[in-house]
Parts: structure tokens; C-alpha cells; sequence
């Protein structure tokens, strides 16, 4: 099996897409057709990690965060991102980033602290917008089946639980080809007039490339007209941080407690306790003090995040517990999720959990 082969499975179940604009997401070192002997999944990529790779016979890890974040200038030894990379190259290792792909799935990095807790009645915290495009294209009549079902096949005309969705109106369409044309319908120099049904389907933004591809494969015109818009539809089975409600409320002791076993952690830091019982959630992996008031719109009673400053304990106000666990630990399930889903789909390949801490935080 190549790289490619398997980060374009991952892709399937985590397009990078999703990714936040700032993020450097998908292969980061090496090269798609190499031939995989082993994959190691880690929450980084750091050169001790690199190491167990080599240990392991490895030669592709598939690590949360980054590595390289922002753009390298120099590959030196200096710093430990240029020691990973370099020995990752040295050592024909590939590195695929998934990141934020992943943050804005139910199924993603919310997942495991979320299962941890039994949340029942799951919903994101925070709707992704910007992630629908429209597709208007406009067909012979005697092709809008086939240009239809191609359309449906590459991924468009999805609704919630409705597949196959498109509106289509009847109208007449006009083209004058010019010299160079080779034209399907109508004569060269002459404007020409065809009955054509304008259809019109919406498709997730990470199958735009198929979904046009799939258009003009099947579009019988030389030169297809398409329009493709981004809409402001919310999508809420796509987004930011998760919510749910615990199977029973807990005082603010006891889930406070309950939480620090289940993140195997010494330490989280919290806002002043409510004195109310606990038992709607919010969880959002990693920095998530964006989304404190999102976790008081859904009238979360604590809100589970990481890398909150001083003035962000404030937030909370008098209605919603504020809980900093650690960047670390608040993402420290999904290693196991992303190993989950590679083993179903590959049984017969082996997918190593890393054993390197890569925690850089420590406590006394
Ligand atoms: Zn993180």
C-alpha cells in the first residue's frame, strides 16, 4: 500500500477541507507513492518520535498536530521541528498532519472525552459555515438524467438524511461558436438556440473537484457553463467543540473528580465553583476559549476546554463552569480514534499507537 493509498482513506473520513484556513494539514514530509511498511500514530511528530518509527518499521507516521506550522526558511538542526523533519527525510519517513480536519467532526477529537463521559444527545457546539457550494449547470434536456446521476455519484445533492436532491426549471439557452469550436449542437458563426434545463444541486465543499470533474465528463457540450457558489448554510452535524448531556447530574465536586480520572491528569484548573449540579456539557479539544460563549448559548452548566487565560475564567459568569484540562490531555483520545478507524478499514496492515509522550507540559 502507497501513502496516498491511506491518507486518501483518511481524507475520506476527515477531508482537509475542514482544516482552518491557518492550518497546515495533510503530507507534510515525504512522498505519496512511497510504499508503506508500517504506520505509527502519534498525537506529534517530534524526533523522538521519528526514533520509534525507525524502531518500529514504520515509515509513515500520521501524528494530530503539525509539525511544520508556519513556513521553515531553513532546514538546519536548530530547532526541533528542523530536527524532525530532517531525520524523517533522512529516514524515507513521511509525515501526514490531520489536525483541524478532524476537530470539527462529531466522530473527531471531541469523541473520546465525550464517550469518556456517556454524553447523550450530541450536537456541535459551534455549526460550521462556508462548507455547502451550489452548483447551477445547464443541460440538454435529452442529458439531465445522466449528467444527474453522475452529479449524485461524485457527492452532490446531499440534504440532511435526503440523497439525490436538485431542482431543475426548462429554458432556452444561447451560443454563437466561433472559429476554433467543435461545436455538439449548432452551426459555427451562428447564434443557436437550445430548449436546456438549468439543474441545480448542492455538494459538501471537499467534492468540488469530483463533482465538476463528474460534470464535464458527462456534459455532452464542449465547453460546459457551471456556476458554483459558497452558501452561508449552516451545517450541524460539522463544527467546532461538542455538547451533551451527562446520564445523570453530578455535583460540581464529583465531576470535577470524575474528570481528572478519566484525563489520568494531576491537576485541572477551573473557574469558582456555581454551587449547581453538573450535568450539561461542553467539550471542545485543545485552545477552546472561543467558544465559551457558545458553551453558555447551549446553556452548558461546565465547559471543558484548554489554554485559558486568566481573564477567560471571568466568562463563565454565574452560569457555566469553566474547566482548563490541559491542551494535551483534552486530546489525548484521538491517537485511539484515528487508530480505530484505519484498523476497520485496513485489517490486515499494522497501525502502531506511539508510546512517546509528547506532552511538553509538565506538572510539579
Ligand atoms: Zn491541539
Amino acid at each position: 500500500m502507497t501513502v496516498h493509498e491511506i491518507t486518501s482513506y483518511l481524507e475520506q473520513w476527515a477531508p482537509l477541507t475542514y482544516a482552518e484556513d491557518f492550518d497546515n494539514v495533510g503530507l507534510l514530509v515525504g512522498d505519496n507513492t512511497q510504499k508503506v511498511t508500517g504506520v505509527l500514530v502519534s498525537h506529534d511528530s517530534l524526533e523522538t518520535v521519528v526514533d520509534e518509527a525507525i524502531a518500529e518499521k514504520c515509515n509513515l507516521i500520521i501524528c494530530f498536530h503539525p509539525i511544520i506550522f508556519q513556513g521553515l526558511k531553513r532546514v538546519t538542526s536548530n530547532t526541533y521541528v528542523e530536527r524532525a523533519v530532517i531525520k524523517a527525510v533522512k529516514n524515507d519517513i513521511a509525515i501526514y498532519a490531520i489536525h483541524t480536519a478532524l476537530d470539527v467532526k462529531l466522530d473527531g477529537v471531541n469523541k473520546g472525552l465525550a464517550d469518556a463521559l456517556k454524553l447523550q444527545n450530541r450536537k456541535v457546539l459551534i455549526p460550521s459555515k462556508g462548507s455547502l457550494l451550489k452548483l447551477n449547470t445547464y443541460v440538454p434536456n435529452q442529458n439531465l438524467n445522466d449528467v444527474q446521476n453522475a452529479l449524485f455519484a461524485a457527492g452532490a445533492g446531499s440534504l440532511g438524511t435526503y440523497a439525490e436532491c436538485s431542482f431543475t426549471y426548462e429554458g432556452k439557452g444561447s451560443f454563437k461558436p466561433l472559429e476554433g469550436s467543435n461545436p455538439y449542437v449548432g452551426t459555427k458563426e451562428k447564434r443557436h438556440s437550445e430548449v436546456e434545463t438549468l439543474l441545480q444541486v448542492v455538494l459538501p465543499k471537499h467534492c468540488k473537484n469530483t463533482v465538476v470533474d463528474a460534470l464535464k465528463n458527462t456534459h455532452p457540450y464542449e465547453t460546459v457553463a457551471y456556476e458554483l457558489t459558497v452558501l452561508e448554510n449552516i451545517r450541524t452535524d460539522l463544527g467546532m467543540g461538542c455538547a451533551g448531556t451527562l446520564p445523570k447530574p453530578l455535583s460540581e465536586q464529583i465531576f470535577l473528580k470524575n474528570l481528572k480520572e478519566l484525563l489520568g491528569t494531576p491537576c485541572i484548573r477551573h473557574s469558582a465553583l456555581l454551587g449547581k449540579k453538573i450535568e450539561r456539557i461542553g467539550i471542545l479539544g485543545g485552545s477552546g476559549s472561543f467558544a465559551i460563549d457558545a458553551a453558555k448559548q447551549d446553556n452548558c452548566d461546565a465547559f471543558i476546554t484548554a489554554d485559558m487565560k486568566y481573564h477567560d475564567f471571568f466568562k463563565g459568569e454565574k452560569s457555566c463552569l469553566l474547566v482548563d484540562v490541559g491542551h494535551f490531555e483534552s486530546e489525548q483520545f484521538t491517537k485511539k480514534i484515528i487508530l480505530e478507524v484505519l484498523r476497520k478499514n485496513f485489517p490486515n496492515f499494522a497501525f502502531i499507537s506511539s508510546k512517546t509522550d509528547t506532552n511538553p507540559v509538565h506538572y510539579f
